[in-house]
């Protein structure tokens, strides 16, 4: 039986933490530097926490050594937003995929966020959605995008003690920055419009495989069932 890894965007495929990531961003930057609405101009879908802060420490001409002290301010002030119980829910479908999923033996997960890792972990917490993400690769270092899912990868192998093909892992997520890191690594790609892009938006940038979403959980594993998978 073949090993499949699948490699699991955050904001818009496993959850929608409506904006609590930019609020606390913004707060972070008030109570550290005195500036309000920092991240106005700066692009935040689908890119690595670490180039946004950097952005923004560029912009308003603050040196770029804080930003180990940013994130430590940063991720306090993300356990409170997310305290809210409302604040995060999980995109429709994906426990019960989760769920599912866990009771087969060949299908492994990863994360593959452009989220801090403290910072991804405390948006999984309140779903209690970490328990099926053992390792990952994050934004903590300004690399590019693809590198992320390069390193969920290397890692995965490591804890999995499982070198997986490139025709077995699959990256999962709601934008074209996914669909474009699995093209650059020469892996499937799995893209749902349960993000900020739509069905149409997205079948442009030719993913492997499109959902509009994953509520039919068997219909996202007829992937592996016909390629006789499981
Ligand atoms: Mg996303």
């Amino acid at each position: 039986m073949r090993n499949i890894l699948l490699v699991w965007d955050i904001d818009g495929t496993l959850i929608h933490s409506k904006g609590c990531g930019r609020r606390a961003m913004e707060q972070t930057f008030y109570k550290l530097f005195g500036i309000k609405n920092a991240f106005q101009q700066i692009q935040m879908s689908g890119r690595l926490d670490a180039w946004i802060v950097r952005d923004a420490l560029i912009m308003h001409n603050i040196q770029e050594k804080n930003l180990a002290v940013f994130f430590d301010a940063y991720c306090e002030l993300l356990q409170l937003e997310m305290k809210d119980a409302e604040a995060s829910v999980p995109i429709q479908g994906i426990q019960e995929l989760l769920q599912y999923i866990k009771d087969l033996s060949n299908i492994y997960h990863a994360l593959g966020t452009g989220n801090i890792e403290r910072g991804a972990r405390i948006k999984l917490a309140p779903q209690d959605l970490n328990r099926y993400f053992p390792v990952g690769g994050y934004g903590d270092a300004a690399l590019e995008r693809w590198q992320i899912i390069e390193q969920a990868v290397k890692r995965s192998n490591e804890h999995y003690k499982v070198i997986f093909q490139p025709e077995d892992i699959y990256v999962i997520g709601d934008t074209p920055l996914d669909i474009g890191c699995g093209k650059t690594l020469g892996v499937k790609t799995i893209a749902v419009a349960t993000g900020s892009h739509g069905l149409e938006e997205l079948r442009k940038h030719e993913p492997d495989h499109l959902f509009a979403n994953l509520e039919n959980y068997h219909e996202f594993f007829r992937i592996f069932t016909d390629k006789e998978y499981l």
